[in-house]
């Protein structure tokens, strides 16, 4: 059922203090780009009544490179992500899974805050963050806090965000030149599709030796998910055919895969552990 938009307050404050306050009052939800808060619009499902928009906030919209790390604004869009050099150069699983994102013109209209705070167990960007061992900074107007992305996503739909705060930053460390980089989401379809799973993946190598490795999956469980008893699994240990094995029974054992809408979890276990296989073996190629 479509809901009456008539029922609905938005509010579009000039500055980010401005809109701070606002949330700080409660009741309000803000709304960056709106492609997945219009849907729930039309479709009914839209509990909050007072929308607070954050679109427009330059604040917010931002793509900075220092010496150690690339920040990134929460209401950077997936196209600005898309045409940073910087990005570009260091962190080809977040290009990547941006350009997955949807149409071009959800990429145009959707930041990368949204796809995060949505907090979809499904989200393209996630895997990346968790592999890139991403922070996120958090702010209200009472001040920021900063914490890692592995601390982010609390359960399905769940995060550690206050209601009185928003995401402002997502910083990503330059480290990792020389590292091997993989990402793969499985679809019903190559093009706007929303993942059955994925993976992302990076990976140094001494020779055959794996010496340091992070693994970030979507849809594999309530929430994106960073597989570290895999990544222990793996650490230190050479290439092979008992290493893959073993990595992929700490990966079934470590997850508990869900069913839903979109595949099963017998099929998502087995594809998961085929992606994992597949990443090990091409570091060997
Ligand atoms: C046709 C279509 C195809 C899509 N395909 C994909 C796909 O392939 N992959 C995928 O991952 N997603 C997909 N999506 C979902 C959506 O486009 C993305 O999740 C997008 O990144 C959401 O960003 P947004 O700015 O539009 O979020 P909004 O709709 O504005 O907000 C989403 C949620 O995040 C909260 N929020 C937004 N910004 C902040 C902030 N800075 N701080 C705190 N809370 C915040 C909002 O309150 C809301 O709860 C698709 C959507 C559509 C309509």
């Amino acid at each position: 059922m479509h809901s009456d938009v008539s029922q609905f307050d938005l509010t579009a404050p000039h500055t980010l203090d401005a809109a701070l306050r606002l949330l700080a009052e409660g009741g309000h939800a803000p709304i960056a780009g709106g492609t997945e808060l219009m849907v729930a619009l039309g479709a009914g499902r839209l509990t909050p009544k007072s929308l607070i928009s954050i679109q427009h906030l330059r604040e917010l919209r931002f793509i900075r490179a220092d010496d150690n790390a690339i920040h990134i604004g929460s209401g950077t869009t997936f196209t600005d992500i898309r045409r940073n050099p910087d990005i570009a150069r260091d962190l080809p699983l977040l290009i990547q899974s941006a350009s997955w994102t949807g149409s071009i013109a959800n990429q145009n209209r959707a930041t990368l805050g949204g796809n995060i705070c949505n907090a979809s167990p499904a989200a393209d960007t996630p895997p990346a963050l968790l592999a890139y061992n991403a922070t996120v900074t958090l702010i209200s107007s009472t001040g920021t806090r900063t914490i890692p992305y592995t601390d982010f996503h609390l359960g399905y739909k769940r995060t550690a965000l206050q209601p009185n705060e928003l995401l402002h930053t997502i910083t990503i460390p330059r480290a990792f030149a020389g590292y091997r980089h993989y990402i793969r989401k499985v679809g019903t379809r190559n093009a706007q599709a929303i993942s059955k799973i994925a993976l992302a993946a990076v990976a140094k190598l001494n020779n055959n030796t794996i010496t340091d490795i992070r693994l970030g999956a979507a849809s594999l469980t309530d929430r994106p998910t960073r597989c570290t008893a895999t990544e222990r699994a793996l650490l230190n240990q050479p290439i092979n055919e008992a290493t893959i094995k073993s990595a992929r029974a700490a990966l079934a054992s470590e997850t508990h895969t869900i069913d839903d809408i979109r595949s099963t979890a017998r099929y998502r276990a087995t594809v998961a552990g085929n992606l994992l296989e597949e990443f090990l073996r091409s570091l060997v190629r």
